[in-house]
């Protein structure tokens, strides 16, 4: 096969597969995608016949393209530990496993590890990922490099914690004021590089490790940079205990948020398993964005988030892996996790039958849901003519339970073998503004 283009402009024949924005789907069996020099899709439609036909045109069948994965939760420094420490309560595996990691982080372990991991993400299909780093400023600062050079569209944020910090060369009375002032300094560094590509959040851990004071203060900051402002809440039954010994004035964990003035449309809440019906309001009320992590919260006993619920109410949900709370990179295995939990949601009784998500319902939630929690869904998370080009190639024949045959046909059937049949080797090629990712490994593996 002709090897594929590494840059725009260019045009693809293959099968298109992507939710559009009017909540509808493109479903092409035979579709023409072209990418217009500045990296925008051009057209996404059906293969037209006679002389309308591209002069050049890679031929990409019979593989499907697709907007790539929106990653709402991960955490770089955690990656080597992926897998490990299933079962062990939060605060504990934490403890064990994940401090002692992201410790180490410093600035060489970063320019080492950061470009690795963006690889292994575009290899998965994930082209946007938003990422908690370390403590340290300058691992931080290497990680944005790493995603400036990959080419993946990326939001990246400082950890910061002012209580329980794994810093122990910082005196207590300067944690708050350097952490604020670093995470700013990183905010004017990156936030909006490369014409918004790359964005910063302000990353308060949780309300566990973190003073009243610094959640208001990064909460302020990123309201100044129209920066994001990402943090946990309601994972576990332990950590939910600790935050009503620490704050209790709040009427609940949410409130420990709110009063900081932190909810608003650029803010991701990551996990909220356990939310109170006032919770769940007061989160579709302020807009609040929450990722959903069920592949992580499996692993770590963590609980089963009511999702029919919190969509009948109204949030704005994304997919989140939790690297490493979850165990794996892929968004599909996310969705996956995702689709077994609300099955024994329903068989406890918990959750209606009715509410169950479909396999394009949980493609949906892992694109164009994930880009519109970050506020981009005009600009990437489904095919549509005008959007930057953030798409992948998929060979569904990796997911045929026997080789070679050949993929369904129905778009409900081909998305259902992609979440319940992912493999890790489906993702053939990933673009960003059609500039091609390193990572997969180009189309032709199978035959
Ligand atoms: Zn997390």
């Amino acid at each position: 096969m002709t090897p594929l283009p590494s840059g725009p402009p260019f045009a693809l024949r293959a099968r298109i597969l992507s939710p559009m924005a009017d909540g509808g789907w493109l479903d092409e069996l035979d579709g023409l995608l072209e990418v217009d020099a500045a990296g925008r899709i051009l057209r996404a439609a059906a293969w037209p016949s006679g002389a309308e036909a591209p002069a050049s045109v890679f031929d990409l069948r019979p593989h499907v393209l697709m907007p790539g994965m929106v990653d709402l939760h991960t955490h770089l420094p955690q990656i080597p530990n992926a897998g490990l420490g299933s079962g062990l309560d939060l605060l504990t595996w934490l403890d064990r496993y994940i401090f002692p990691l992201e410790r180490a982080y410093d600035r060489s372990v970063a320019e080492h590890q950061a470009p690795l991991a963006f690889r292994a993400f575009a290899a998965a299909g994930t082209t946007t990922v938003v990422a908690y780093s370390a403590l340290w400023e300058d691992s931080t600062d290497a990680a944005f490099a790493a995603a400036e050079a990959h080419g993946i569209r990326a939001v990246i944020g400082k950890v910061m914690m002012d209580r329980l910090t794994y810093d122990t060369e910082i005196e207590p009375g300067e944690i708050l004021e350097t952490s604020l002032r670093q995470s700013e300094e990183l905010a004017s560094r990156w936030h909006g590089a490369d014409a918004g590509r790359l964005s910063y959040a302000f990353t308060p851990r949780f309300a566990v490790t973190c003073s009243a004071e610094m959640l208001r203060e990064s909460a302020t900051l990123a309201a100044r940079h129209g920066a994001y402002w990402q943090t946990h809440i309601s994972e576990d039954a332990g950590e939910m205990g600790e935050v009503a010994r620490l704050f209790p004035q709040a009427r609940d964990y949410l409130d420990v948020y709110d009063t900081a003035g932190a909810l608003g449309a650029r803010t991701i809440l990551a996990h909220a398993i356990h939310l109170s019906a006032r919770e769940v309001a007061r989160v579709v009320e302020t807009e609040a964005r929450v990722a959903h992590c069920p592949a992580s919260n499996l692993f770590l006993s963590s609980g089963m988030m009511p999702l029919g619920a919190y969509r009948a109410a109204g949030m704005e949900l994304g997919l989140g892996s939790d690297l490493a709370g979850g165990p794996e990179i892929s968004i599909f295995s996310v969705m996956r996790a995702g689709a077994v939990t609300q099955r024994v949601l329903e068989l406890t009784g918990t959750a209606v039958r009715t509410d169950a998500l479909r396999p394009l319902d949980w493609i949906r939630l892992g694109t164009l849901d994930g880009a519109r929690a970050l506020g981009l869904e005009g600009t990437v998370g489904s095919l549509e003519a005008g959007r930057e080009a953030d798409m992948i190639a998929i060979d569904p024949r990796f997911t045929s339970p026997l080789p070679n045959d050949d993929p369904p046909e129905a778009a409900e059937d081909l998305a259902s073998r992609l979440v319940f049949r992912p493999h890790p080797n489906m993702v053939r090629a990933a673009w960003v503004r059609g500039r091609l990712l390193a990572g997969p490994p180009g189309p032709g593996g199978i035959g």
